[in-house]
């Protein structure tokens, strides 16, 4: 089994999950595992208590389910099954993350309200406040931490400071952030912090997980509006059966994403790899600028995770070319998600290396020359 990664993969993903594994994560899946044998219910526990450790000193404070599906399929679980029915959620959006969540809460009949400060701007905190106080059966908050369609990283301190001033339940979709930012979610207050496999623990897609605060999270019980999306049922099985999955669980993922888990923590922690990510972020963003492109956001509200760059100002530039040419050339890059202007995405996290970010710029300044005049 000798797998030449660059040979085997045509080209680098930057794209904000899936994204580029290294090859020992993607050659430890070449084995089958049994469900119900201990061998790989083990890892699933091993797993679990290594993403408490991951999301907090206080340990004995909170717990991990893990949910199969993508990323979205776990946050649908949070809030189909955090939420009573007589709940109401307050949504802070500001890109199509946090959006998702207001249309997963209204696919659920859920009481919401939405509290949207545009896609290039934080939450503001004086409405947030204002509505908690104007609003006193608001029982749940959400917020994006980073909100991939732009790369906004969101002030989750200071939101959650004012969420449990009010005594509400704190949910943090921390999909693209969580391994790759430091954080402790004790001493942020968060009661539903919510990531998946192949983000910043850069593993291959498959489940999510929540890492939930225990007391908070056992008064649901019975409250889940789906049966496979149940969270507390599932965390139930998992924990009395010994890290055992309701249904049919991803077994290779599982497998994948221990072997991560474990290239994170050989890689230095988190604080590492937030490292690595940062200093691919600012060559990426400092190479770009002298090619002439220009970031959708300020540097202030940037994460060193996923980049929005707007399109060049000129009438010949096409992204589907762009994007073709850079494929060709070993990188595939991401379309933008923001509503109102023309952007393109690139992403840094995976198996990226500040190297792969200067032979990138390269390809990007080659790739340029057919919306120019053709050098004589
Ligand atoms: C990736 C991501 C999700 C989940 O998306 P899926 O396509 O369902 O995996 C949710 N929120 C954020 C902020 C993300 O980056």
């Amino acid at each position: 089994m000798d797998f030449k990664h660059r040979a085997e993969n045509p080209y680098l993903l930057l794209t904000p999950g899936p994204l580029t594994t290294t090859p020992s994560v993607k050659e430890v899946m070449m084995k089958d595992w049994c469900t119900w044998d201990d061998d790989y219910n083990n890892l699933v526990q091993k797993i679990r208590k290594k993403l408490v450790r991951l999301a907090t000193t206080k340990e004995e404070l909170y717990t991990t389910i893990l949910m199969q599906g993508s990323g979205t399929f776990s946050v649908e679980s949070v809030i189909g099954t955090a939420i009573p029915r007589n709940g109401k959620l307050l949504a802070l959006t500001n890109g199509a993350y946090g959006k998702r969540i207001v249309k997963i809460a209204n696919k659920l009949h859920i009481d919401t309200m939405e509290l949207d400060s545009g896609e290039r701007a934080f939450p503001d905190l004086h409405q947030l406040e204002e509505q908690l106080m104007a609003h006193p059966d608001i029982t749940h908050v959400t917020v994006v931490h980073c909100e991939t369609t732009t790369g906004m990283l969101n002030p989750i301190k200071e939101i959650g400071d004012i969420v449990k001033r009010y005594n509400k339940t704190y949910v943090v979709d921390a999909m693209s952030s969580f391994g790759g930012i430091e954080m402790d979610i004790a001493d942020l207050d968060i009661d539903y912090l919510i990531s998946s496999a192949n983000k910043c623990i850069q593993g291959v897609p498959g489940f999510g997980f929540i890492i939930a605060k225990i007391d908070v999270f056992k008064q649901c019980k019975g409250q889940g509006r789906s049966l496979s999306l149940d969270l507390y049922d599932q965390w139930e099985t998992m924990e009395s059966d010994n890290g055992k999955w309701r249904f049919t669980s991803p077994t290779h993922t599982v497998r994948a994403f221990y072997q991560a888990y474990l290239e994170l923590e050989e890689e230095g922690g988190v604080k590492k790899r937030w490292e690595r990510y940062h200093t691919n972020q600012r060559k990426l963003v400092e190479g770009m600028r002298k090619l002439g492109f220009e970031t959708l956001l300020e540097d202030k509200c940037q994460s060193p995770i996923i980049t929005a760059f707007y399109y060049p100002n000129n009438d010949q530039f096409r992204f589907q070319t762009f994007y073709d040419k850079l494929k060709a050339k070993g990188f595939v890059i991401y379309p933008g998600k923001v509503t109102d202007v023309a952007t393109f995405r690139i992403g840094n996290i995976g198996d990226v290396k500040p190297n792969d970010i200067e032979n990138l710029l390269k390809a990007i300044e080659e790739s340029m020359y057919w919306i120019s005049p053709q050098p004589q």
